[in-house]
């Protein structure tokens, strides 16, 4: 069996045949770090989380390098900035430590390297000279810009074609592009810029554009050529086909990346969630209202990566439901310890890992983990089938990066003990108190959480998760 995976490049699910087996090469684009991250951006880093654990788990963590660049120059940094009235590296530093504290709470583990773009401006510079050597870039204006015209497969990626693009552009046409659809690869700096985001160039001081900093950090730490390049779908176009358009045209004879990987839009009401929309969430937001980091990664989990995903209270309560069924099921099984186990040979053919390798289908193969957990507690009085279960649906949830906790910690965790407590002593007052009915409706309103009471012979409750 083997990881197939949807290369948008080809439009075709393909099988994933890496380059180099003891080198397997992943570039994803990182966050513009000028605010918290809201869950749309998440979805991205969740998504390839997985993909990543699931490399790791098919060649080895040795062999796998997962590269996700850190974009700290940016017109919305220098904006917000501004607006903060903070100098811009201290705007980076703080929202760079948001979105690793953010993403650590979603169970996502650090990529191999995380590039920040203002550490590369020498590779940029490099690779934009080399551009206009080969005629496909040229300096108007102070600008630099890359010529869509000298690149015959400009929009192979997106299906676009560039007359259309040309005929097509909306917006008023800088003065200084020879062709409406050339894209800047440096440009000069305004007079009020903070030092911190303007360096020093053949072209004059500036700054480097968006696009560039991907094909120059991704070739830094890759390779000209390398396995799959990871993005949102709004980053199709033009991000990505710039990317292609500038890495062929500096290195001529390479592929750069095989497989493009594209996820889905996050959505609310149908409409992608983003800043400029004003219709975003943050995780931060969910997280201090309680919602656990693993509910929010199976919720992003539960629809296929390349699928939109509309985020409502439902999914939210679902996956709250469906790891207290998961927590739930370990509980019955006595086993004390979540320490990583690798996937068996049995794991490797089962269905549930056939899911994984067919394009990360993930809402099969949690399915899959549903049905395991249900036949733990269909042999609850069976120890040994228990005892085998249990640890093969812990050791399957690590690949989703969820199950990574104890089911105590699971069910008691986040004050929630301090919570159950009071509602059993609540509901043993009600009962010596013969008002049956506010029993049974703590016992129902416990039951919501996913708790479930056990009376003991002695007077005494004890209580279990679902
Ligand atoms: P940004 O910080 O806006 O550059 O985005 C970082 C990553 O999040 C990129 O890969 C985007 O494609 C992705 N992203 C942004 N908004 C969404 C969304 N609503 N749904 C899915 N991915 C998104
Ligand atoms: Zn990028």
């Amino acid at each position: 069996m083997t990881l197939h995976l949807y290369n948008t490049l080809t439009r075709r699910k393909e099988e994933f045949k890496p380059i180099d087996k003891n080198n397997i090469r992943m570039y994803v684009c990182g966050p513009t770090v000028y605010d918290r991250p809201h869950l749309g951006n998440a979805r991205s880093v969740v998504v390839y989380d997985v993909l990543y654990r699931l490399l790791i788990h098919l060649y080895g963590p040795e062999h796998v390098t997962y590269v996700r660049n850190v974009t700290d120059v940016d017109d919305k940094i220098n904006a917000a900035a501004k607006a903060n009235g903070e100098p811009i590296s201290a705007l980076t530093a703080r929202v760079e430590g948001w979105f690793h504290e953010d993403m650590a709470a979603l169970n996502c583990l650090p990529p191999t390297k995380e590039p920040h773009a203002t550490q590369h401006i020498r590779q940029m510079i490099a690779m934009i000279e080399k551009l206009i050597a080969g005629g496909h870039a040229y300096e108007s204006a102070g600008h630099v810009l890359f010529s869509v015209g000298s690149y015959r497969e400009y929009g192979a990626l997106s299906g676009r074609k560039l007359e259309d693009l040309i005929a097509g552009a909306r917006v008023e046409v800088e003065s200084y592009k020879k062709n409406p659809g050339d894209f800047v690869l440096w440009k000069p700096a305004d007079s009020g810029d903070d030092p911190s985001s303007v360096f020093d160039s053949p072209w004059g001081r500036g700054r480097p554009g968006w696009h560039i900093e991907c094909s120059a950090m991704s070739s830094e730490y890759l390779g000209e050529n390398f396995d799959i390049h990871g993005g949102g779908a709004d980053l199709m176009f033009p991000h990505h086909e710039n990317e292609i358009a500038q890495s062929h045209c500096a290195a001529p004879k390479s592929q750069f990346a095989n497989h493009w990987v594209h996820n889905g839009f996050l959505t609310v009401n149908g409409e992608k969630m983003s800043k400029s929309l004003g219709n975003f969430i943050t995780v931060h937001d969910l997280l201090e209202k309680g919602v656990k980091g693993e509910v929010i990664r199976l919720a992003l989990l539960s629809s296929k990566y390349n699928e939109p995903i509309d985020w409502n209270e439902k999914l939210v309560r679902d996956a709250k439901k469906q790891l207290d069924y998961f927590y739930g099921a370990l509980a019955k099984t006595n086993i004390t310890s979540n320490e990583s186990e690798a996937l068996t040979e049995e794991d490797k053919s089962s269905s549930w890992f056939r899911s994984l390798l067919d394009d990360l289908n993930t809402p099969s193969a949690l399915s899959f983990m549903h049905t395991m957990a249900s036949e733990i507690y269909k042999n609850a009085d069976n120890q040994i089938f228990e005892q085998q279960y249990g640890k093969v649906l812990w050791r399957r949830g690590k690949i989703f990066g969820l199950l990574e906790q104890t089911p105590e910690q699971w069910f008691k965790g986040a004050g929630n003990d301090q919570l159950i407590e009071e509602l059993i002593n609540k509901r043993l007052v009600a009962k010596k108190a013969k008002n049956f009915a506010e029993a049974d409706r703590i016992r129902k309103e416990l039951a919501d959480y996913g708790i479930i009471l056990e009376d003991r012979p002695d007077g005494t409750t004890d209580w279990r998760g679902v």
